[in-house]
């Protein structure tokens, strides 16, 4: 768009696009939209998509699931009272996956919804039939259509990054506790953020920093005081100062010089399953950013491998427990059948039926395996070995960043690392989003964990807390491709420079 999009216009492209591409699961009129007047501030009429996970009291909040059809949540999430202060204007509630939990939007109660991307071959026909990537796939493909200027998503693992991806949008998940997720229903605790998803990095800033603010209400949230350390520690250093340098009255304060970066490319992130064309993408970004001034380095994190299966062990073992307070009595969708008395003996009936009726199959089945790993029997084999590496791959990160890791510093032993000459490290690493492009709806996995391979570069940044953006790399054969940035915990303003870079 040469000129911003308005939410009238934004309403027009649902009305025309959303029964192809089932972006939207609930959105406003315009007539709605035209009785309040915005607030006055950075991002007045900006119209924005909110992910059907994240609570809003006047749309209802189904997580895209049967068990919550019809709840509207009393509140309103942190981030999304903080986007109407700045004055964005919410349109609709965005398609997912049911809680989360999928990469290509195929889990949805609503249907899928669609990339408005086809192959060149198809263009020009009524066929949409490939992913937009998932879980937060209905705000990609909102945004790719124009439907949006910004969609909020929510990233266990991925979900803002893979459909920025697939969708050739830019998508970012802030550094754990950034942005507060009260009013983010929760998928998997210890790894869920709110991510931001946009056509440009410059975009992306200006929202984060309307929403990126401390909360009582989200105990994981960052303190005031956590944010002031992190935010000296990210300005003492003087190979990067130029970065945050802004002349008075610039408005585009995102591109400062790259000269003196340094990018570590991670060995292990050359997998198998990598395609031609994500590594033909994944080069020419290395040779964008050393063009850029920036020094290119090899780097490894060699725990890197065991990222997916700790995932899938640490996610869905949060995600029983989080699940369980959908029983039929608290939120939403009750079963109709029989005892109707909970008195009864048989009331866990009641439980067990609406738990049967109400979540799909993938949720279902991540419930069985989140409750194994955490039963006494197999804790000790699954779950405190996840714990484990978990760790260690978050120190592999620490180990190749120069900047400390504001959590586990010294504050002291931090500052003697910086005031000095550059230290060993580097300041971002690089690698694809994905291994490939967008996928068809309907190909079949050869079994279930062949899909989960789809998140194989997106979960180390969730396991570690670190911020990562997936910017827009090219195209192949009228499928986006995306490249992925990833930076020290906290170090989330130094990254999205640096993306704006390759967008
Ligand atoms: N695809 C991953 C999963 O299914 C990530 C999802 C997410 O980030 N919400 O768990």
């Amino acid at each position: 768009h040469s000129t911003p999009l308005t939410s009238c216009q934004a309403i027009d492209s649902i009305e025309q696009s959303n029964s192809t591409l089932n972006a939207f699961v609930s959105y406003r009129t315009k007539d709605d939209i035209a009785k309040s007047e915005p607030q006055n501030g950075p991002l007045k009429g900006w119209p924005v998509g909110i992910k059907a996970n994240i609570a809003m009291t006047t749309a209802s909040t189904t997580c895209a699931s049967k068990v919550l059809e019809g709840y509207t949540s009393p509140f309103k999430a942190t981030a999304v009272e903080a986007l109407e202060k700045a004055g964005a204007v919410i349109v609709g509630k965005t398609n997912m996956d049911e809680f989360g939990m999928g990469s290509k939007n195929l889990y949805s109660k609503y249907g899928p919804a669609r990339n408005p991307f086809r192959p060149d071959d198809t263009v020009g026909t009524e066929i949409y039939d490939y992913s937009p990537g998932g879980s937060s796939g209905g705000s990609g493909a909102a945004v790719a259509a124009g439907m949006c200027r910004v969609a909020l998503g929510s990233d266990t693992g991925g979900s803002v990054r893979l459909p920025g991806a697939w969708c050739g949008i830019v998508g970012y998940k802030p550094t754990y506790g950034r942005i507060s997720r009260y009013g983010l229903v929760p998928y998997g605790s210890s790894l869920d953020t709110v991510g931001i998803m946009a056509r440009t990095v410059e975009d992306v800033l200006s929202t984060f920093k309307a929403i990126c603010i401390p909360d009582h209400r989200d105990m994981t949230c960052m303190s005031e005081s956590l944010r002031k350390r992190i935010n000296d520690m990210a300005k003492s250093r003087p190979w990067v100062n130029k970065l945050y340098e802004v002349s008075p009255g610039e408005s585009l304060e995102i591109k400062q010089p790259l000269k003196g970066m340094r990018i570590g490319i991670p060995r292990e992130c050359w997998v198998e399953e990598l395609s031609e064309p994500a590594l033909e993408s994944w080069k020419a970004g290395a040779r964008r950013l050393a063009d850029l001034g920036c020094e290119i380095v090899a780097v490894s994190l060699p725990h890197l491998p065991y990222s997916l299966p700790t995932y899938y062990t640490i996610a869905l073992a949060e995600a029983s427990s989080n699940l369980a307070r959908y029983d039929g009595i608290r939120y939403g969708r009750r079963s109709s059948e029989k005892p109707d008395d909970l008195h009864n003996c048989n009331a866990s009936n009641k439980y067990a039926n609406t738990r049967s009726e109400g979540f799909g199959v993938e949720v279902q089945r991540r419930i069985l395996l989140g409750t194994y790993v955490l039963s006494a029997q197999t804790c000790e084999q699954y779950y405190i070995p996840s714990q484990k590496i978990r760790r260690l791959i978050q120190q592999d990160f620490d180990s190749v960043f120069a900047l400390p890791n504001a959590l586990h510093a010294e504050s002291a032993l931090a500052k003697s690392r910086l005031l000095t000459s550059r230290p060993a490290g580097v300041d971002a690493l690089l690698f694809p989003t994905s291994t490939n492009t967008a996928r068809l709806l309907e190909s079949k996995e050869k079994n279930q964990a062949a899909g989960y391979v789809n998140d194989v570069m997106t979960v180390p940044a969730n396991l570690a807390g670190i911020p990562a953006i997936s910017v827009p790399a090219g195209k192949k054969n009228g499928m986006p491709l995306g490249l992925q940035l990833s930076a020290q915990y906290g170090d989330d303003e130094l990254l999205l420079r640096i993306a704006s870079h390759l967008q």
